[in-house]
């Protein structure tokens, strides 16, 4: 029987667990049950040595690169991380997760995007579980997953309150009685059955609770309680001591989570020509000064619209289809001038955009859908939901913000490097180090 620990870390078995592992130092030795359990996973590609988690550390490290993968690697591999959906790992897999907690909140703000990046990736690997558990047990385990995670031997529909207006589930979907939901079979069958005496009982229980609605709520509820744990941790770590190897784990945490969102991206380089030839090139991120690279990563709610709407709008756009626009004598220019059918527009210059507005905290378009209204405007298309041919010139292609008006209005994300002496804005950064890069991979 698949436990409940393999879909809930955070449940009285994860938790008692935890209880039991008592000597950290152990998570950066070998594991030799660790190893052979993965090395004897079905499917799981052995063939290269790197991609075996030796300890749990490595195993917390792992689920990371796992989650990145699965959100910005367009060829994942599935063989991989095949050992992740194998529920004998529920022992380290749990004692890995909860480690991960502890390094987050030390390392982390809650709304930034590596804690949010970690929380959405349990989600996503509780629902990929549940889906290749045979279907008689799932049944069971999310009964007993949902009376675990029940609280007062309830479930409060309040409680989803961000799932339903995140459209990902609708109150019609729900049974609500008094406020709680109605999940369990006993319990429709004592609020429900006098209103179905001439239907099959089992049958409309199936109908209108449903499976997808229980694994639904449940990787829900999870994400929240592990957001709840990542704050208490937090707010624990100013008078509880860390211990060193879970401290060592949340830096290491910060260069990889960078360094391997870099390596997905889709904006990766090609490269020729003072400064190049300053043509339309795929973007190269490596370039990007440490304003845009701050911008990129999330800003805080202070700077949000400015940063991603007149700073970070204009700078991708110009760096990726016009990036000679200062050295230009050319007065008037529109970016179909260079994108004709607007696909580099639509395909790489708004979803970088967009990630970015994604990245803030709180997410920029949460609160204010009507910025994509504006960043649409600072292309040159008019204020319109989407970019269109027929609307372009309504407004001008604004030009990319200098280091002076960036220092003025944005000075959090201005940290100047060695590169930025002698630089007046951050697209003259971008060409110049975009140059240097070009000419060293060669
Ligand atoms: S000096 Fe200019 S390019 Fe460098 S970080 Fe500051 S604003 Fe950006």
């Amino acid at each position: 029987m698949v436990k409940v620990s393999y879909i809930n870390p955070l449940s009285a078995e994860g938790l008692q667990i935890i209880k039991e592992y008592k000597d950290l130092n152990q998570l950066i030795q070998p594991d030799d049950s660790l190893i052979d359990m993965v090395i004897h996973t079905n499917n799981q590609k052995i063939s290269d040595d790197e991609i075996i988690p030796k300890t749990i550390k490595q195993l917390a490290i792992n689920k990371i690169k796992w989650a990145i993968e699965k959100k910005y690697n367009k060829n994942f591999q599935s063989s991989k991380y095949e050992y992740l959906l194998n529920e004998e790992i529920f022992k380290e897999d749990t004692i890995a997760f909860h480690i991960l907690c502890q390094a987050i909140a030390i390392q982390f703000n809650i709304t930034s995007r590596e804690t949010r990046l970690f929380i959405e990736s349990q989600s996503r690997l509780i629902e990929e579980r549940l889906s290749k558990i045979p279907s008689l047990t799932r049944k069971e385990i999310i009964d007993e997953i949902l009376r675990d995670i029940k609280i007062d031997n309830s479930i409060k529909w309040t409680t989803l309150k961000d799932v339903i207006s995140s459209k990902k589930l609708s109150l019609d979907q729900l049974l609500i009685k008094n406020g709680n939901i109605i999940l369990e079979y006993d319990e429709f069958i004592e609020n429900y059955n006098k209103y179905f005496k001439d239907k099959p009982i089992d049958k409309m229980y199936e109908i209108l609770v449903g499976d997808k609605v229980k694994e639904l709520i449940i990787s829900r509820i999870i994400m929240q309680k592990c957001e709840e744990y990542i704050k208490r941790i937090k707010e624990m770590s100013l008078t509880i001591e860390i211990h060193p190897i879970i401290k060592q784990l949340g830096e290491e945490l910060k260069d990889i989570i960078s360094d391997e969102i870099l390596n997905y991206n889709n904006y990766y380089t090609g490269s020729e020509g003072i400064y190049g030839s300053l043509k339309a090139e795929k973007l190269n991120q490596k370039a990007f000064s440490p304003c845009i690279r701050n911008t990129i990563n999330g800003v805080s709610s202070g700077g949000r619209n400015d940063a991603i709407v007149l700073l970070l709008t204009s700078f991708v756009s110009y760096a990726r289809l016009y990036p000679k626009i200062f050295a230009s004598e050319k007065t008037t220019v529109k970016i179909s001038d260079i994108d004709d059918d607007l696909s580099i527009t639509k395909n790489e210059i708004l979803p970088l955009i967009f990630e970015a507005a994604d990245n803030c905290s709180p997410p920029l378009f949460d609160d204010q859908p009507q910025e994509k209204l504006n960043i649409i405007s600072k292309l040159g298309f008019g204020l319109h939901d989407k970019i269109d041919l027929k609307n372009e010139g309504e407004t001008k292609w604004y030009t990319p913000m200098s280091c002076e008006k960036i220092k003025m209005h944005l000075p959090q994300l201005c940290k100047p490097d060695s590169n930025c002496k002698g630089i007046n804005n951050p697209l003259s950064y971008y060409n110049r180090k975009k140059y240097q890069l070009d000419k060293e991979s060669h």
